[in-house]
């Protein structure tokens, strides 16, 4: 499909932020690229240039009037980033002079770029394969250090090279499979059921292993979201404060009031974490809002780490026993902090806790607010990035598929059902990962994927 891949239409488009910054920078790609520049940009060396290399000289328009002093850099292809030829103009950084020079190549006969559309052309012209063009997008949105650096592995290619990996391994036994078949009536077995079971095994590991760590590329990439809950008074605003360090009051809580959960940010370790406070929901009332238990169920079940906050100075009642109770379905992730341990701490009250941790603070004094912080930072430490890490939906589904069909592959083999089916069966395999990394696709997933990259990607 790489080859066949013909654009006809030279694209243009800013690719730095046009807000700010003292250079803007402008990519052309496509076949009318070079052509046009030479025709107005006063360095006669362009155009007769093969080699990837960048000239300093004037732009100017079609009535010679000078546009700017720029820096143009020449990659002809393939040796560029989408594997055409590929013009880049530094230019000041003004938006004026940015739309100007823009506007020339559009009279030229170039058009804007869509969004994704230089790192599409990328992916067919074969410079990079789907894996390595997501984690562009990642590249970009990633919210910590840790995904950042795993983005940047993915465009190294490290998981795109073990998915080919495992289809070599794959491929060799499908064949081997096959010539099982030639040779079965002559009751030579050329491969052994056992071998092939060894191998579904060592790709099912490898695959299981991708699949868990899609939780941890998620939190790395958007950050850890942590929601505080707890009735009314209990100090939900005050912890708020207390972590954020901050000493202005963030809400006062009207109840009966529907409005949106209050949140903010900050970096542990390098990773983003984000706070939610279920202030604007009143789950606790007499009158139980449908719609605010919704929400907050909604909450508990999205959120890396619940904090239930109870009045530790206080004997717990109904109203947190309700909000204990819907807590049940979320435990694993569910942290008791009693508030208030300057006032008092009741020991009775721990028997309605079960065994989950149990932390006593003081928000009010700043007492023991570490505390959360390094349960917060157990969550983040379990990421390990010197693994593979899937951060990616349409990776993730795709390997399920993956999954599960190697898992029938195998019953089929146990179940002797016959070479023929298992090796159906992994060829299906072969054609899922060939999906992860885009040797196999279609028009309508491309367009989906690129569509969320912005413009000048
Ligand atoms: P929210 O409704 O859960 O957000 O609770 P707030 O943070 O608005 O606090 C309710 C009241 O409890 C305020 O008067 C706070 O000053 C007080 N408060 C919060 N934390 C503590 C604490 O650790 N000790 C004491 N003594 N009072 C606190
Ligand atoms: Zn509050």
């Amino acid at each position: 499909m790489n080859e066949d891949y013909l654009s006809k239409d030279t694209i243009i488009a800013p690719i730095s932020g046009l807000s700010g910054g003292s250079v803007h920078l402008i990519r052309i790609s496509g076949t009318k690229a070079v052509e046009i520049t030479s025709r107005f940009f006063s360095n006669s060396r362009f155009s007769r240039a093969e080699k990837n290399r960048f000239f300093y000289g004037q732009l100017v328009n079609e009535q010679n009037e000078p546009l700017d002093d720029v820096i143009v850099l020449l990659y002809r292809k393939p040796h560029s980033y989408t594997g055409e030829d590929v013009v880049e103009i530094s230019c000041h950084g003004n938006i004026l002079i940015t739309e100007q020079i823009i506007e020339l190549y559009l009279r030229q006969g170039c058009r804007l770029a869509q969004p994704g559309e230089f790192t599409k052309r990328a992916f067919m012209n074969g410079r990079i394969d789907l894996v390595q063009a997501e984690s562009i997008a990642s590249l970009i949105s990633a919210r910590s250090e840790k995904a950042l650096k795993n983005a940047i592995q993915q465009l190294e290619g490290k998981f795109s090279l073990e998915i080919k990996e495992i289809k070599q391994d794959l491929i060799q036994s499908i064949s081997l499979l096959e010539l099982n078949l030639d040779f079965a009536e002559e009751d030579i077995e050329v491969i052994e059921d056992q071998q092939v079971l060894k191998l579904i095994d060592k790709i099912m590991n490898k695959i299981e292993r991708y699949l868990n760590s899609y939780q941890q590329g998620k939190l790395l990439l958007n950050g850890v979201q942590v929601l505080i809950t707890g009735k009314p008074n209990v100090g939900k605003s005050s912890l708020m404060n207390a972590l954020l360090e901050k000493d202005r009051v963030l809400v006062s809580d009207i109840p009966g009031t529907t409005r949106d959960f209050v949140h903010d940010e900050i970096y542990l370790e390098n990773v983003l974490v984000k706070f939610i406070d279920t202030a604007g929901i009143r789950i606790s009332d007499d009158k139980l809002e449908k719609e605010g238990i919704k929400r907050a169920e909604k909450l508990f079940s999205d959120v890396d780490l619940i904090l239930f906050l109870f009045d530790a100075s206080q004997p717990l009642d109904d109203e947190d026993f309700y909000l204990i109770k819907k807590l049940k379905d979320f435990k694993e992730k569910v942290i008791f902090v009693g508030n208030k341990i300057d006032l008092n701490f009741l020991e009775e009250n721990k028997q309605y806790l079960g065994e989950r941790p149990l932390l006593k603070i003081s928000a009010k004094n700043r007492t023991n607010i570490e505390s959360i912080k390094n349960q917060i930072k157990k969550i983040i430490q379990k990421t390990d990035t010197q693994q593979v890490i899937i951060s990616n939906e349409r990776q993730y589904g795709l390997l399920k598929k993956a999954r599960e069909e190697l898992k029938r592959a195998k019953n089929t083999l146990t179940q002797k059902t016959g070479h023929e089916f298992v090796a159906m069966e992994l060829r299906e395999v072969v054609d899922l990962l060939s999906e992860i990394t885009g040797e196999i696709t279609n028009e309508d997933i491309l367009n989906n994927i690129f569509a969320n990259f912005c413009i000048g990607k």
